[in-house]
């Protein structure tokens, strides 16, 4: 193990801890290590069994605020988390989007660069743009990306998550890292529409409302486009094998800043390629887990519905075909590969989401 996972002056700083993947990082951070976290966020409801943790501060805010920024870069590691990330939004609030997802991360990326901290920043898979059917796996480094036009506001979100990388990737002095997450999925992922949270959440939570609620899942356009679900607990060890290489553990020297080399100033994707799946494929695993989980026979569930994605989402809406990522880099630099199977990570998400909402499925 990494020494610096056991110094108890360590700070580490979570900007969107008590989102799904910050939740997750917290608990993993003071379970695998003897570290102090301060956790920024607007709302620490999934974290209410941390609140009074001795090694813990929560600070209940956004990056909008400059003091704020001035805060959190003052600890050595920074792991920026935060964005809007419900697609129903970057339609009808793209300058919002814009906001969350560049203004604030240049912001804190400035700060650190100042103060000399090391920004881990979570961007997105979506900065590949409008892939098609026959995209092969998507490289961090030479994989080109096409984007819809303005009228199509979908790609709001993507493009000033795109922004944000090259603006870090610019910024003289910053030691950064760019995580790119292809579609994680896991307790605690994105809200009930109705109970905890408005629009249209990520196809995980769309779907496992629709069978809690015995209605029919919604696949867009046919439900023709493929991701690769990626557990939140491979995404976590991705993070954890990250750190150690970047303090200086048995991956890395701890002061590469050599642009192309090590772990800094390199943006990875975080993703499991053997677990590609078509969304309409997806759904019928759904509705099969579920059935499990009910002990019904999965003919007794509503068929999957397709709707268009104007309809469903509202104008602007377009999507990517594939989103298949190539993981090479995060092997070779990292000893990193995703292990957990779509079937175990399905079963995991939608067991959780059961199980936590089930009193709460009216609106
Ligand atoms: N999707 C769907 N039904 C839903 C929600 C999403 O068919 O209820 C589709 C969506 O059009 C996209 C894929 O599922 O093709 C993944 O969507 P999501 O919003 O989860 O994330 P994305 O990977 O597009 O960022």
């Amino acid at each position: 193990m990494n020494p610096r996972f056991d110094d108890s002056s360590f700070t580490v700083a979570i900007v969107g801890c008590g989102g799904f993947i910050g939740s997750h990082l917290l608990d993993a951070v003071l379970e695998r290590t003897r570290w102090r976290v301060f956790g920024v966020d607007l709302d620490f409801y999934r974290l209410q069994h941390r609140l009074n943790h001795e090694r813990c501060e929560f600070l209940c805010a956004d990056l909008a605020d400059p003091a704020v920024v001035e805060r959190i870069a003052q600890f050595p590691l920074v792991v920026n988390l935060a964005a809007i990330c419900t697609p129903s939004r970057y339609m009808g609030e793209a300058c919002e989007v814009i906001r969350s997802n560049y203004d604030h991360p240049a912001a804190l990326a400035t700060a650190c660069a100042k103060s000399g901290s090391w920004l881990v920043h979570f961007s997105t898979s979506e900065i590949y743009g409008k892939t098609a059917v026959e995209s092969g796996e998507l490289l961090e480094d030479s994989t080109p990306a096409v984007f819809g036009p303005v009228t199509a506001s979908r790609w709001s979100y993507a493009t000033a998550k795109l922004l944000a990388e090259r603006f870090i990737a610019g910024l003289p002095g910053l030691r950064w890292t760019v995580v790119r997450p292809f579609n994680f999925v896991g307790p605690y992922m994105d809200f009930m529409p109705g109970v905890d949270g408005e629009g249209i959440p990520r196809v995980l939570a769309n779907f496992s409302t629709a069978l809690l609620r015995g209605e029919p899942l919604k696949l867009v356009n046919g439900g023709k486009a493929k991701r690769c679900f990626t557990s939140v607990h491979d995404a976590v060890d991705f993070l954890f094998a990250l750190f150690d290489a970047g303090l200086g553990g048995s991956l890395g020297s701890g002061n590469e800043t050599v642009p192309g080399a090590g772990v800094f100033s390199q943006a990875f994707n975080v993703g499991n390629p053997g677990n590609e799946v078509s969304v309409a494929e997806l759904a019928q695993k759904m509705r099969a887990i579920f059935a499990k989980l009910r002990g019904v026979d999965v003919s007794s569930l509503p068929e999957p519905q397709s709707v268009s994605g104007e309809e469903y989402y509202g104008a602007g809406y377009d999507d990517s075909m594939r989103r298949m990522p190539s993981v090479a880099k995060a092997e070779r630099l990292l000893g990193f590969r995703a292990r957990i199977p779509l079937d175990t990570a399905l079963e995991e998400s939608l067991s959780w989401f059961v199980k936590h909402y089930d009193v709460a499925q009216t609106p």
